[in-house]
């Protein structure tokens, strides 16, 4: 796996278009300019790799658009040694973008070869994570609690199970609605059975769905 002057440049003008879209988490932009996008998704793909867009990956499913990736982990407020649950592997980069910020990252796929291929992507990176394969509904109480969870799939409403996995003081940041389009909702435990909901403007992902696919 390579990482070349060509792609690092095209990374930095990645991260320009971003600012320009309102981007202002240094940390985040920081990890933008270091992950390598490209090697994760099929190298025939490598010059859609550095635009601001999703992109189809196996298993019918999409890595992230780079602007979603950035809000989505703007929201979360990322601190060194934080630990954070992300729901949703699919390619692993948005995985990889926490690890680069030093989080320590526990994620859940229900595709396997995902699952399978996102670990091989992310230790050839040499991108330290805890992957699972599984169904991202119930969470991993067992790790908790988090101070951040990350949804990348479009969820109709935020399970309580996975709120309660939350420290106090932790936030769920999730895209919220229908097939249409989602609300990006960020969640923060103030306390106990307290909960404080803001709303980030509209995306669009690919369905959150139950139950697992052994597809390798
Ligand atoms: N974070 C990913 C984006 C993946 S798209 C990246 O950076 O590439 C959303 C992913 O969520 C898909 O891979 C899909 O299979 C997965 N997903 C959907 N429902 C899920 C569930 N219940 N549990 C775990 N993963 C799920």
């Amino acid at each position: 796996m390579i990482d070349d002057f060509e792609a690092r440049g095209k990374r930095k003008k990645l991260v320009a278009g971003l600012r320009n879209k309102g981007i202002t988490d240094e940390e985040v932009l920081r990890a933008i300019d270091r992950v390598p996008r490209h090697l994760f998704m099929d190298p025939a793909f490598l010059i859609h790799a550095y635009v601001d867009k999703a992109f189809p990956i196996s298993s019918g499913q999409t890595i992230s658009q780079p602007y979603t990736v950035a809000v989505q982990t703007s929201l979360l407020s990322v601190k060194k040694r934080d630990k954070i649950l992300e729901i949703g592997t699919g390619s692993g980069y948005q995985a990889a973008i926490l690890a680069e910020m030093g989080a320590k990252v526990y994620t859940i796929e229900r595709f396997r070869e995902l699952y399978l291929k996102a670990q091989q992507t992310l230790s050839a990176l040499g991108y330290q994570a805890d992957f699972f394969y599984g169904d991202g509904y119930e969470g991993k109480p067992q790790y908790g609690p988090f101070d951040g969870i990350i949804i990348t799939a479009a969820i109709k409403e935020i399970p309580e199970s996975l709120l309660k996995q939350l420290r106090t003081g932790g936030k769920l940041v999730a895209p919220v609605g229908g097939s249409d389009f989602q609300v990006m909702t960020l969640v923060r435990r103030d306390g106990e059975d307290s909960f404080t909901h803001t709303t980030h403007g509209t995306f669009v992902f690919v369905p959150m769905l139950k139950g697992t696919v052994n597809d390798n």
